[in-house]
């Protein structure tokens, strides 16, 4: 197909299989970060986040067959490259108490991204008139959003502090 001819139904499509891409590479990161965390409660939102996960890539198969078609993941670099800052952190920051406010902070890096995607997937539902899609886009951006929200909690209330 040439350059000219690609449309905002490309975009779409593509744009979904790059995060499709990112929730996988995101299911296998999250238990890593639950291990390495030091303090339970932020443990317990890896495992918690997790596990809503597996929603998000089951919500984006589900948007593939919406529109007709099958779910494939295309390689996204820029969430290798955030998860693998994330692997870094734990490496060079093992046993320290700044571990904590690292991991906050690799998985806000994280969730950052996943909104934007989201975000822009959600808008271009809409203008192609995806109307299902866009529920589902929605579902997953408010699991984000509250996600990230929940991390700056503990990065406030408990890790920051600690890491100080
Ligand atoms: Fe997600
Ligand atoms: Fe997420």
């Amino acid at each position: 197909m040439a350059a000219q001819e690609k449309n905002l139904a490309d975009l779409f499509l593509d744009t979904l299989k790059d995060i499709y891409y990112a929730e996988k590479q995101i299911l296998k990161a999250l238990p890593k970060m639950a291990k390495a965390a030091q303090s339970p409660e932020l443990k317990k939102a890896f495992e918690a986040h997790r596990d809503e996960t597996e929603g998000h890539v089951e919500r984006l198969a589900e948007v593939f067959e919406l529109i007709g078609k099958a779910p494939r993941g295309k390689t996204c670099d820029a969430i290798l490259g955030i998860i693998e800052e994330g692997r870094a952190i734990i490496e060079e920051f093992e046993g320290s108490p700044a571990l904590d406010a690292g991991l906050v902070a690799a998985a806000q890096a994280v969730e950052h991204y996943e909104m934007a995607r989201y975000g822009t997937l959600k808008a271009w539902a809409k203008e192609l008139g995806h109307k299902d899609a866009v529920s589902l886009l929605d579902q997953t951006l408010s699991e984000e959003t509250k996600t990230d929200k929940l991390l700056s909690q503990l990065g406030i209330s408990s890790t920051n502090k600690m890491a100080a």
